[in-house]
């Protein structure tokens, strides 16, 4: 099999094939989004081993994310054929050093078994060490040291190579605590993330003859996504190209993100010095993006002054432009997402059906991700989570869910042994296992069996008397919820307080924790709609079991930097406000540098859209419980207008209430208190006068159609008849804040939002 059979070669335009084709020595291929970059690259792959220039594992292949990494295997696996004997290494970084490290550990003093720290452990060592150094934690807290000691790792600092300029961080100690963490992660037989390209780095500068062996070894390198190289990364790529010098390097300066980790563009710069008769290869022709989405996208990158500059063209005509849409709301934006995505499903605006499969939405932050999981969950919708676990799948959301599992039914034994000793009641392996041999001896599930061992004082200590409450407990739980004494939704706080398990969290200090207590509270909010426990379980339980068929098509969710290098039919890109995108935090910490890896992020969120990119923001979002008013992002104004066709919200209201507002004049959902108070927030207005602010001739942007003609409206009252779309009518009992108490004549006492309540005069205007 020689190139004479080289069909794959065809695909290619004349800068690709000589990308692909110039096998030897180093190769840069600098180009914009969608040029096919990856796809020279993973052309190349199969060049080099149809040609026979190299055996599978003598090519290796690095690329950034793991699901980046899986599609260019796919790749090679379909271009290959059934001949292909093995596959290269193909990995990210990371992936491919613990593969080496473990083969060299002895050399850094580990055991090839040696463990990785998540980012919890790191934190709990650094912090034993900054107490033991009599350091006060909370002026210096381990986070930041944490970050200290990545940043160094980042740039292949050992502590005895630190630089002098380094010595006064943290408080003057920053290099002994790097140097006591080494020496501590050492005994502990573990290295943390940033290790495995350290270690690397260290034992290829060390030890010639291992080096020797691997620049033998892997006769080929090349690198997807090189604009996101750090600095160890570089020289981990350096040293071992550096006998062959056969290194393909492909990136886009516009596309680097991680400059927060430490990737550094110059990088770019540095590889046209370190390989100096390198070939250049440049690529302008972009083969994924319509016109106008590549347009939309050049005119915001355009922003930044810091870039090389290239100009993209395509050969495609037509297609539509970028869409913008301003929505009252974030949990309103998930809704609207979610019926366009349906919509697109269907076939809308005159275009073929699209699959779920081909949908994206990109957020900037993953605690975005929530509003569009819950409205999925409650459509039916079937989606997934790059890059994370999707909501119910979290460790919280699952303890949480087994706690209201044994309480609707306490023969759960799964629930049972997931939650006995969560949070800790002093319960350890050999006190479950005698529980676990009397259930069984006896037929009983385990906390029947948990009572008998009690009773036959089978326990003693702090256990028993931890053991008993949590059995007392479950039981009057179990009552509350066979009698509906008290709400489902006031029962499940209850349990999660009674339990101690929110109190766990809470006393928590790793990272996570504030997460997953606002997790827990988004679980509540969740079962507000839901008749009782049951009803929530069994609709959990079958989206769950409805997952299991992986062909199923899904839309993805997924943050803007897991999206590198991917494509879509569709994206959303949800969430365009100023602080939340760009990122407040990013430009606090970083300036206008911060601004613009903002700026690129958002190049990259466009430029993965095929066909339809929609850009979308609220005026209001709920954090921590509050409504925080927003301002359209600045990157919305730098939009180039020629390109961007404004949707209007399909009424301030949505969705299936849109309709009624607009066909029967002001139905008595605007009388919602939550949005009386919206209306007259700071965050509104500001909007309001912006629009208004615009050039005469300017065509009016979002902030023109979101202008809000409404008059403040009333607010409900105690007493008054209303109609709600899943209980029915009832009447008002309580009014507080954006939530009202209501007896329903058939469905009982409930709390619900107002805005999903109208007046009963009114009801029979909507279609429900
Ligand atoms: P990014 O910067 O986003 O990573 P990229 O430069 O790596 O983009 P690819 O993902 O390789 O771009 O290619 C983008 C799309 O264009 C893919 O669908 C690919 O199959 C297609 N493509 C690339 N080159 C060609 C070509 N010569 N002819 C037809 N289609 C092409
Ligand atoms: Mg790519």
């Amino acid at each position: 099999m020689a190139a004479r059979g080289a069909p794959y070669l065809d695909d290619l335009n004349p800068a690709q094939r000589a990308a692909v084709e110039t096998l030897d020595g180093p190769v840069l291929m600098l180009a914009g989004a969608g040029t096919g970059k990856t796809k020279a690259l993973t052309t190349r792959i199969v060049h080099l081993l149809n040609t026979g220039r190299a055996r599978p594992n003598e090519v290796l292949a690095v690329t950034f994310t793991n699901k980046a990494a899986r599609e260019m295997r796919e790749r090679v696996g379909r271009l290959m054929g059934t001949s292909g004997e093995g596959l290269p290494w193909l990995g990210t970084f990371h992936a491919i050093c613990v593969k080496l490290l473990r083969r060299h550990a002895e050399l850094v003093g580990l055991k090839s078994s040696f463990t990785i720290l998540d980012s919890d452990d790191q934190l709990r060592l650094l912090k034993q060490l900054v107490q033991a150094a009599g350091i006060d934690d909370k002026r210096w807290p381990a986070r930041m040291l944490a970050g200290i000691i990545d940043g160094w790792k980042n740039r292949a600092w050992l502590p005895e190579t630190l630089p002098a300029a380094e010595a006064g961080a943290y408080n003057d100690m920053g290099p002994v605590l790097y140097a006591q963490y080494q020496t501590r992660l050492k005994e502990l037989n573990a290295v943390d993330f940033g290790d495995l390209l350290l270690h690397m780095v260290h034992i290829f500068q060390q030890h010639e003859d291992v080096l020797a062996q691997y620049q033998r070894w892997f006769k080929y390198v090349l690198v997807d996504e090189y604009q996101d190289t750090n600095v160890a990364q570089y020289l981990w790529l350096r040293l071992l190209a550096g006998g062959h010098k056969n290194i393909c390097c492909v990136g886009d300066d516009d596309q680097s993100i991680y400059g927060w980790r430490g990737a550094e563009v110059g990088n770019i710069l540095r590889f046209e010095k370190d390989f100096p008769d390198a070939k250049i290869v440049r690529l302008e022709q972009n083969y994924r993006s319509t016109p106008h989405i590549l347009a939309a996208a050049a005119g915001v990158i355009a922003g930044n002054e810091n870039r090389l500059g290239k100009e993209l063209w395509t050969a495609e005509e037509g297609g539509e432009k970028l869409r913008l849409i301003g929505h009252w709301d974030g949990e309103e934006e998930a809704r609207w997402i979610g019926e366009e995505a349906e919509a697109m499903q269907r076939g809308t605006r005159g275009m073929a059906p699209l699959s779920l499969n081909g949908m994206a939405i990109l957020v900037r932050a993953s605690h975005q991700m929530r509003a569009f999981e819950d409205r999925f969950l409650s459509i039916g919708m079937p989606y997934r989570v790059i890059g994370g676990p999707r909501f119910y799948e979290r460790l919280e959301i699952r303890d949480a869910m087994a706690y209201f599992r044994l309480v609707v039914s306490p023969q759960d034994d799964l629930a049972f042994e997931r939650v006995v000793n969560t949070p800790k009641r002093g319960l350890g392996d050999k006190a479950r296992q005698k529980i676990q041999r009397e259930a069984r001896a006896q037929f009983l599930p385990l906390v029947e069996g948990a009572q008998m061992v009690l009773e036959a004082k089978g326990l003693g200590g702090k256990g028993a008397v931890e053991l008993q409450r949590f059995l007392d407990n479950l039981r009057r739980w179990q009552r509350l919820e066979a009698s509906a004494e008290v709400g489902h939704v006031e029962l499940a706080e209850m349990i999660l307080d009674e339990s101690g398990y929110t109190e766990m969290w809470q006393n928590d200090k790793s990272p996570e924790a504030a997460g997953r207590l606002e997790n827990l509270k988004e679980l509540v909010k969740a079962l507000e709609q839901f008749e009782n426990l049951q009803g929530f379980l069994e609709h959990v339980g079958l989206i769950m079991d409805n997952d299991k068929g992986e062909s199923e098509e899904k839309i993805s969710i997924m943050t803007l930097h897991a999206a590198k290098g991917l494509e879509f039919p569709a994206v959303f890109l949800p969430g365009w406000e100023d602080g939340l995108f760009p990122s407040q935090r990013s430009m606090d910490e970083s300036g206008t540098k911060g601004l613009e890896e903002e700026r690129r992020l958002a190049y990259v969120g466009i430029t993965r859209a095929e066909q339809i990119c929609t850009v979308s923001f609220a005026g209001n979002r709920r954090v921590y419980g509050q409504w925080q008013s927003q301002l359209p992002s600045r990157f919305i104004d730098e939009l180039p207008e020629a390109h961007v066709e404004v949707l209007t919200p399909p009424g301030l209201y949505g969705g299936n209430f849109g309709a009624a507002a607009q066909g029967h004049g002001r139905s008595g959902l605007e009388q919602a208190v939550s949005e009386a108070d919206v209306y007259n927030s700071p965050g509104w207005r500001r909007m309001q006068a912006r629009a208004s602010q615009r050039p005469a001739g300017q065509p009016a942007s979002s902030r023109g159609n979101m202008v809000i003609e409404g008059t403040v409206v009333s607010a409900f009252a105690v007493g008054e008849r209303v109609f709600h779309s899943k209980f029915g009518y009832g009447e008002i009992t309580a009014v507080e804040a954006d939530k009202l108490a209501i007896v329903f004549d058939k469905a009982g006492e409930k709390k619900v939002v107002a805005r999903f309540v109208v007046r009963a005069s009114e009801a029979d205007n909507i279609p429900f």
